[in-house]
């Protein structure tokens, strides 16, 4: 036998049995996109490296260690998108899509690739759902941002999900804020690992979102940014703040968040949810002002945030958060002989033009084989066809809850308004 070839390392396969909790929140985050505004973007799963390099920076974890990278025939650098906002933005750029009148909101599910080491919610091709703003550059835009990621949360009822926020200032506010971190860092120099030691001089705040739990305990002494804002950005986000209480959603101030990627400018969050182990933010976001400038474009404010969808997934399940059940098939029929299974495709044909889910055998099962796969599958009725049944156009139709039998007559009357009213009813019998 041939060997069997295994999914790569990293990766994971959603099966039927489950695509439906995928259905469901996907459904879930659409439906809240669209009341707060947003259009849904699709873009292509490969870019030009340098957009990744560009729009989420070099200094960055992502560009320096995670990228799945590759070099085409043509010899041109191709990347697998680590993330979803730098496609999102060179798609703004291409089709001028600030002629169409701002704000410009657009959400995205995409698949991410990072080469990272797998883990429970760390994957290598992961999922994230994101919602991004361009053309607004006040603080009540940062607020009505997270305010529809706590609407999220909210709706698909998780627990305990706090809101962290910071504010990483301008790049005017950080020129003094890198001063201090570097005299800050410089004195640890030989403790730090050799990325951070890369970053200490081109961009010491990379240090701060080093996961190294070295790095990370030395960072926690490091000066904080909020101590060094300039009066733009500290009345930028104590307004975005304001409007957070006005909208009754809660937060705490965490000086030490900084986000991963470089192109981050005043507001940044995380919505953590402990309880799943490590990777315990299910969505992370902030303000990226200089991000269009960075891939070409006039400049135009930018906010956005992406929640990873197995973390999501995870903290639904850690939560015992029932997710809805696909509804379960309407009829199974159990034919037996040529004319019984031509007659069962036929009414199956029909149900289903009426949108209801029909089933009949296409294995070749005996009788009590079809009827147990009947029961498996969870069919609300079953009607058995054979050919006596064909003879005298009735048979029997079986309410498998109720265990109830209702004689009927085949053909014109047992159509799929008639099936319809049936299901509604859930009791063949008042239909007689
Ligand atoms: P982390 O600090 O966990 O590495 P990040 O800052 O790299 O996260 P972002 O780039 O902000 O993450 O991505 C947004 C969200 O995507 C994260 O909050 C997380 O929920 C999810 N995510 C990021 N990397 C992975 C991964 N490798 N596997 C699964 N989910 C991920
Ligand atoms: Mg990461």
């Amino acid at each position: 036998m041939a060997q069997l070839i295994k999914k790569i390392k990293g990766t994971e396969d959603i099966l039927p049995r489950d695509s439906y909790k995928w259905q469901f929140i996907e459904k879930v985050l659409s439906e809240e996109a669209r009341v707060f505004g947003f259009k849904e973007i699709r873009t292509p799963v490969f870019e030009q490296t340098g957009l990744f390099v560009r729009g989420v920076g070099e200094g960055t974890d992502v560009v320096q260690k995670e990228m799945y990278t590759f070099e085409t025939k043509g010899g041109e650098s191709l990347t697998l998108r680590p993330e979803g906002t730098a496609g999102a933005a060179r798609a703004l750029l291409e089709h001028s899509l600030t002629n169409d009148g701002l704000p410009i909101k657009a959400n995205y599910f995409t698949t991410c690739y990072r080469y990272e080491k797998p883990q429970a919610g760390r994957q290598r091709e992961f999922h994230q759902f994101g919602m991004e703003v361009y053309g607004a550059d006040s603080p009540v835009a940062d607020a009505e941002l997270i305010c529809a990621g706590a609407s999220i949360f909210e709706r698909l009822q998780l627990q305990d999900v706090r809101l962290e926020i910071n504010s990483i200032g301008c790049p005017a506010c950080r020129k003094e804020y890198h001063k201090a971190l570097k005299e800050y860092f410089a004195s640890h120099k030989e403790t730090l690992c050799g990325t951070c030691n890369d970053r200490l001089e081109k961009n010491p705040m990379r240090i701060l979102d080093c996961k190294s739990p070295i790095c990370k305990e030395i960072a926690k002494d490091a000066p904080k940014i909020i101590d060094y804002l300039c009066e733009d950005c500290k009345d930028h986000f104590e307004k975005v703040k304001t409007y957070l209480e006005d909208a009754g959603v809660k937060y705490t101030v965490n000086p030490t968040i900084v986000r991963g990627l470089d192109y981050y400018t005043n507001t940044v969050f995380e919505f953590i949810c402990d309880g799943i182990g490590a990777q315990s933010t299910v969505c992370g976001g902030g303000r990226y002002n200089g991000l269009i400038e960075e891939l070409g474009g006039n400049p135009l404010p930018a906010l956005g945030f992406a929640i990873g969808l197995e973390r999501l997934l995870m903290v639904m399940d850690a939560q015992g958060i029932e997710i809805p059940k696909p509804e379960a098939p309407a009829l199974y029929i159990a034919a037996l002989g040529e004319s019984a299974e031509r007659e069962a495709f036929s009414i199956v044909n029909s149900l289903r033009q009426s949108g209801l889910e029909a089933h009949f055998d296409i294995v070749g099962r005996g009788l009590k084989a079809q009827m147990k796969y009947a029961d498996k599958i969870g069919a609300k009725f079953t009607l058995v066809l054979g050919d006596n049944e064909i003879e005298t156009q009735k048979a029997q139709l079986k309410n498998m809850q109720t265990s109830e039998k209702t004689d009927i007559r085949l053909g014109e009357h047992f159509n799929s308004d008639f099936f319809a009213a049936l299901i509604e009813s859930e009791n063949a019998g008042n239909l007689f």
